[in-house]
């Protein structure tokens, strides 16, 4: 794929010509039935005599430890007279090279990949996906430095696809001001296909895909537009400079997000019955708002990222949780689901939540703190079940405290007044996450109330009161069908609560 060249492209070159280290991968891709990368990593000027370096552990948007590292085989490194030079592993993900002061060497080696999943790298005859935290290391310490990587796709292969801006006049190749754009930077390479392109706000959004299927496309662009444009109409603002979504499977729907990009597995079969429809568009706008909630709008914890050991946090519950509350609303607003639609959405979540007894055993702050050792959807080889899922119990919450807000304002205020400033106040003005502190601060701000009752909902296990909270909006569920329907007879603010809520 080749990419507009933009002035910032040209200021990135000056940058990493005027660095003194320098650092540039080559991926090559010559057998992939075999399902290996190889790796090369010029370095230049490397300070020091000795250079320990490490491939994460994790990867920022899924929580788990991966350990990519034993994955590398073949591990050599040599200098610019072709000799070897001496390393040994000093920890699981860290190879400790000795070497000359400023000395060049040259380190390659192969990743084996097993797995077709947007969380680890993988390559088969079909196509090739990068998940750059699985592929590249980096030198300890200096995460701050710039790369290049050249990809030399597999003979027959077109296209390759990324967030990273590419460098003019040379082949597939891109740059990262740092390691921590390199790790947010997956690639997917092949003969892909590129849907019809659309802006936003002049800015240009791409989807790129292996095998999307029959359906069909422009209708769908046509959709996706929508998603995007309510999205960035809730917060206000477009941080990048161009979106891609990178679609590598049409199997499963896992999805991790980036700063400018998310990689996803996406059918557009998915687009031919109402249903699977509204499924999959809920599951792209979820994608796409993470752009803002969790890679933007964080929690302290999450940046700089700890790729040695992974970073825990209380606040999954409103990264995750409240990017499925969102992801159901922007489609509605967007006009493409209706508001049963919606709210049958709503009652799967809380169906899923109420009837597991885990419900009484773990909150939703120990859900996100404890899915680094419960896995994604909570643990699953217990005899009974005792975690929860933050994506069950986390939109439900957000939906309570959305009404609650809106009931205490009059509804002149709403929790997108919360993704708004916590996006104004930490990312744009103090560059850094939030506390759980100053999230309360913000809500309480805005409410006007301090809403002890919903802040008990996240760090303990007391039973939600349904009736009050969606009586806030004028509905009500039905409590063994968990069916949510309005009220009839509502009052002039239920009625504008529920209204504004669903954006008619
Ligand atoms: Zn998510």
């Amino acid at each position: 794929m080749t990419r507009r060249i933009t002035l910032t492209l040209s200021i990135c070159l000056i940058n990493l010509i005027a660095t003194a280290q320098q650092l540039h991968f080559t991926v090559s891709m010559e057998q992939p039935a075999n399902h290996y990368f190889h790796v090369e990593l010029r370095c230049s000027a490397i300070k020091d005599t000795a250079t320990d370096f490490k491939m994460p552990v994790w990867t920022p948007g899924y929580y788990q430890r991966m350990d990519y590292a034993k994955n590398v085989e073949h591990f050599t490194v040599k200098n610019a007279a072709g000799d070897t030079i001496p390393w040994h592993m000093s920890a699981g993900n860290t190879w400790h090279i000795s070497h000359q002061k400023q000395a060049a060497f040259t380190i390659s080696y192969d990743v084996k990949t097993v797995r077709l999943f947007v969380g680890t790298p993988y390559i088969d005859e079909e196509r090739a996906f990068i998940r750059p935290a699985g592929v590249f290391i980096h030198p300890a310490g200096r995460i701050n430095l710039p790369a290049t990587v050249q990809i030399k796709p597999y003979t027959g292969w077109n296209n390759v696809a990324t967030g990273l801006d590419s460098v003019p006049g040379r082949s597939f190749t891109y740059t990262a001001s740092n390691f921590d754009v390199l790790y947010d930077s997956p690639f997917l390479i092949g003969n892909l296909e590129e849907l019809p392109a659309f802006t936003v706000r002049g800015i240009s959004h791409r989807f790129i895909g292996y095998e999307l299927g029959d359906f069909d496309r422009q209708a769908f662009m046509n959709d996706l537009k929508k998603i995007i444009t309510t999205a960035t109409d809730l917060i206000g603002d477009i941080p990048y400079k161009h979106y891609t979504f990178l679609s590598i499977s049409p199997r499963g729907m896992g999805g991790i997000e980036q700063l400018n990009s998310t990689a996803i597995s996406f059918s557009g079969e998915s687009q031919n019955d109402t249903a699977s429809r509204i499924r999959a568009l809920n599951f792209l706008a979820h994608e796409y708002f993470h752009h803002y909630n969790v890679k933007r709008i964080r929690p302290i914890e999450l940046g700089p990222f700890d790729y040695d050991n992974g970073s825990r946090t209380n606040q999954l519950w409103v990264s995750e949780g409240l990017s499925v509350y969102y992801e159901y609303l922007i489609v509605k607003r967007a006009g493409l689901s209706t508001e049963e639609d919606l709210l049958n959405a709503f009652t799967g979540n809380i169906k899923a939540f109420e009837k597991g007894i885990g419900k009484r055993y773990q909150s939703l702050q120990q859900a996100s703190y404890e899915t680094w050792s419960d896995g994604p959807f909570g643990r699953k080889d217990d005899k009974e079940n005792k975690t929860i899922s933050y994506y069950d119990k986390g939109p439900v919450v957000g939906m309570l405290f959305d009404f609650t807000i809106r009931q205490k304002t009059n509804n002149k205020k709403s929790l997108d007044d919360v993704m708004r400033t916590l996006y104004k106040e930490y990312y744009q003005k103090k560059q850094r996450g939030f506390t759980e502190e100053e999230l309360r601060q913000v809500i309480t701000k805005i409410a006007g109330d301090p809403l002890t009752e919903l802040f008990d909902y996240v760090y303990t296990t007391k039973e939600l009161d349904y009736t009050k909270y969606l009586g806030y909006a004028g509905l009500s569920m039905d409590t063994s069908t968990y069916k949510i329907t309005r009220l009839p007879n509502p009052t002039s603010l239920q009625k504008k609560i529920v209204s504004s809520w669903l954006g008619e």
